[in-house]
Order: C-alpha cells, then sequence, then structure tokens
C-alpha cells in the first residue's frame, strides 16, 4: 500500500504545474459533491393524505445530512442560531384547559393509527432513533403497534426520552424507564372494574362548566370537547341547547380512576350531532364519516426547497446548548403566496421581532400552525379561514437570513415535524371496520337520551 501511495506521488510531483493545479482542483470538487447532498424535497414520497407516505426511512436519513456541514458549504435561508424565535402564547379561549401544570407538563401522549410505527410516531416528534432501537429491543412486540393503543411518553428539558407508556390493552400497560443508558420495562395489570355512565344536561353559561355540572370531570369534558372539534364550536352553543355522554369507566376500590369516552349527542337549533368511538380511537359519525377535515402538507402552492429542517435538540456549535428548530425552512421567493393547510381560525396576525410578520391558525382544538417571516398579511385575528385559502405573502422580515417561509405545526401545545408529522385527514371507516363501527352505533345511540 505504501509503494502505491509512493507511486502515485511521485508522478503527480513530475507532471507539469498547470496539470498539477488542474488534478489538485479535481479532486477537492470530486470530494466536495460526493460529501454534498443537498436534502430536496420529493413530491411523490408524500401523498397529501397523511397515511399514505412512503419511505421514512429515506426521509430521515436525508435530514440527518443536512446538517452544520452543510450549512458551512452553502449560505441558508432560515434564522441566526442565536435568536430563538418568539414562544408567543396562543390566545386561550373558554374551552382551553390551562390547568396544565404539575404532572402532566412534558408528558405526550398518541393514540395509534393506521400505518404508524414506533419510529415514526416518535420520530415524528423529534426522539431520537437511538432511543427508538434501544426500546424496540426491549420488547419486540413494540414493532407490532396495534391501531388503537396509547402511546405517552415523557421528555426531559434536553428532549430527550425519559420514559414511555404503552397501553397494550384496557388492562394492561407497560413502562419502560430510561435507567443507566437503558430502558427498564415495568407491567402493571389493571384490576378495576368498567361500568358505563350517562351523563345528560342543558347548556347554562359555558359549556365546560354546564358539562362538570352534569358530572363530567374535566379531562373528560376534554374529551368531549375533542371527540366534536371538527364538527361544532362549542363556543356557540345557546343557553337550554341539550347534550348527552356516555363515558366508561373504572373504578377501583371504589375509587374512579380512568374514563373512555363511548359517545356523544348534542342538541343545538334543533339539530342532533354526533360523535361515536371507534376501535381505532377515533370519533365518527353516525354513518361512519370521518369528522377529521384533512390538512395539506405543505403551506404553498408549489413545493420549495427545504434550506432547514425540523430539530427540537439543534445545538449552538458555539454556546453548545440546544438552539430548537421548531419548523421547517422552505426557501422561496419573497411575495410567494402563503396558503393556510387547513380550515381554522386565526389566532394571530402581527408584527413582532425576530418572527418579522407572522400569523398563527388554530385548527380544530388540537392543531396550531405557524407562519413566520411574512412580508404581507391578507387575515386578521378571529377571521375564519378554509384549506388553501391565500393568508399572507411569504417575505424575508425579522430575523431572517434570506428569503424564506418558516412554518410550524404544533399538536396538543408541541411542535412536531411538519414533513413527517401524521395529518388530520378527511375520510371516513371502510370495509369491515365500517361494518363493526356501524354495529357499535346500534348499541350506543339509543342510550345518549337527554334528560
Ligand atoms: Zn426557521
Amino acid at each position: 500500500m505504501p509503494q502505491i501511495a509512493r507511486s502515485i506521488a511521485q508522478a503527480y510531483s513530475n507532471l507539469p504545474r498547470p496539470h498539477r493545479v488542474l488534478l489538485g482542483s479535481l479532486s477537492v470538487i470530486t470530494l466536495a459533491v460526493s460529501v454534498w447532498r443537498p436534502f430536496i424535497y420529493q413530491p411523490e414520497s408524500f401523498d397529501n393524505d397523511a397515511d399514505n407516505y412512503i419511505a421514512p426511512g429515506i426521509i430521515a436519513k436525508a435530514i440527518q445530512l443536512e446538517s452544520s456541514q452543510l450549512r458551512a458549504l452553502t449560505p441558508e435561508a432560515s434564522e441566526p442560531l442565536d435568536q430563538p424565535l418568539p414562544d408567543d402564547k396562543i390566545p386561550q379561549d373558554e374551552l382551553d384547559d390551562d390547568d396544565k401544570t404539575g404532572a402532566d407538563v412534558g408528558v405526550r401522549e398518541y393514540v395509534v393509527s393506521t400505518g404508524d410505527t414506533l419510529s415514526s410516531i416518535l420520530t415524528q416528534y423529534g426522539i431520537d432513533m437511538s432511543d427508538v432501537s434501544l426500546l424496540a429491543n426491549k420488547n419486540r412486540d413494540l414493532r407490532n403497534l396495534k391501531v388503537g393503543q396509547t402511546l405517552s411518553w415523557e421528555l426531559n428539558e434536553e428532549g430527550e426520552l425519559q420514559s414511555l407508556s404503552w397501553e397494550v390493552s384496557r388492562r394492561e400497560t407497560r413502562t419502560y424507564k430510561l435507567v443507566n443508558g437503558n430502558f427498564k420495562e415495568s407491567v402493571e395489570i389493571q384490576q378495576g372494574v368498567w361500568h358505563n355512565k350517562l351523563l345528560a344536561g342543558k347548556m347554562n353559561g359555558t359549556f365546560v362548566n354546564s358539562a362538570m355540572a352534569a358530572g363530567l370531570s374535566r379531562s373528560e369534558v376534554n374529551a368531549v370537547i375533542k371527540s366534536m372539534q371538527w364538527q361544532m364550536d362549542f363556543r356557540k352553543l345557546k343557553k337550554g341547547d341539550q347534550f348527552a355522554v356516555l363515558m366508561s369507566r373504572e373504578t377501583l376500590a371504589g375509587k374512579r380512576e380512568q374514563s373512555q369516552l363511548i359517545g356523544v349527542r348534542v342538541r343545538s337549533s334543533g339539530k342532533d350531532y354526533y360523535a361515536i368511538r371507534a376501535d381505532d380511537g377515533k370519533y365518527y359519525d353516525r354513518q361512519g364519516s370521518g369528522l377529521e377535515k384533512g390538512f395539506m402538507r405543505f403551506p404553498t402552492l408549489k413545493q420549495f426547497r427545504i434550506s432547514s429542517n425540523f430539530n427540537p435538540r439543534r445545538l449552538n456549535p458555539v454556546t453548545g446548548r440546544i438552539a430548537p428548530h421548531r419548523g421547517v425552512d422552505f426557501s422561496m421567493p419573497v411575495g410567494t403566496p402563503v396558503l393556510s393547510v387547513g380550515d381554522g381560525e386565526v389566532v394571530i396576525s402581527k408584527r413582532s421581532g425576530a418572527a418579522g410578520n407572522y400569523v398563527v391558525i388554530r385548527h380544530g382544538r388540537q392543531y396550531t400552525t405557524h407562519y413566520m417571516h411574512l412580508k404581507k398579511l391578507l387575515v386578521t385575528p378571529g377571521q375564519k379561514v378554509k384549506r388553501g385559502d391565500r393568508i399572507a405573502l411569504s417575505g424575508n422580515t425579522g430575523r431572517s437570513t434570506g428569503p424564506h417561509l418558516h412554518y410550524e405545526l404544533w399538536v396538543n401545545n408541541q411542535a412536531v415535524n411538519p414533513l413527517t408529522a401524521k395529518l388530520p385527514r378527511s375520510g371516513g371507516l371502510a370495509g369491515q371496520d365500517r361494518t363493526e363501527y356501524l354495529a357499535q352505533v346500534k348499541q350506543v345511540v339509543p342510550q345518549l337520551q337527554f334528560n
């Protein structure tokens, strides 16, 4: 080997100088090209319907390549690392549960739906792939999650996974706690008794107060609001409107442990609205049609190059501190129309320091989308928008290193990766799932009686 190297070196030094220069620069260019692989979004790998994106592995790999060494090579349209974007509070309304202090902080919950895998669920929240592998090796069953099961997990302040709970069934919960760099499994079997309870009442004041007066707990009220979020706005209910809620509650030694919403019926202005739970943990109307409204994957008509990716654990190389990038940056010319990705209500539309002109839209009760560095705002707070509506023109305002759109998607008060997150989809149950659901509806609907 040293001999070969020596002869190559000799041949090289024997070349005339212009040749040496040419050969040298060629090698550098070849090396640069082989290292430089910009992440360009490929439209065919996604479908607008969130369930159908292909090959998440490829995307995850590309995201890793789009990191600091690339940023050194190409000037990217993004935000300076030392300047976090504002963490502006979304205006709360009467339906929001402001009692989120204490045990709930840092705990995330997710109901498994069709096509989900442990890695697709956790990585969209920015959890490290190495943690996912550790978990999957701990219990191989975690590679076979079932639709409707619930996962909840806890992160520390650095965004690192501390524990994961897996509700295998109503009776069995497995917990994986991080101990000395590995996850320790424990199994808990619930001993309680489940029974159904009908709670009915009339609107008198806010829905939250009326429902609690009818005997629902605050978390049960939240479940009702969530189940109906795409078909009705509980703030619009009038005095005297009626509701009936069927809960399944677990009691252990006389104490209520947990509960699950089975079905809800609301009568407003003489019209009845229903949401009934299917085995997938989602709520549908009496025909099994989806109540959720679909989202677009991208907030623009055309797809633009990604100049910086979602990375909640991004490190500032200078300070060594975490400088999360809670959204995706799309490099685009100033003045590109920015579209709302789903039906919703504008909650913020204003100029702020680092974010420049920006818009926040609330979709249902669980989703918000954020659009920053805009040139021109086209909507005002309180305005209702439809999916695909123009809300602004893109720009380069605030702390921005080039014309781009910074786009964030939040689910249950947490930023997720907008490129891989499971999006709300329209559409209902089909085939065997629908048949089973309709049989369930036949059982539940007659029970939803008003007082
Ligand atoms: Zn950004």
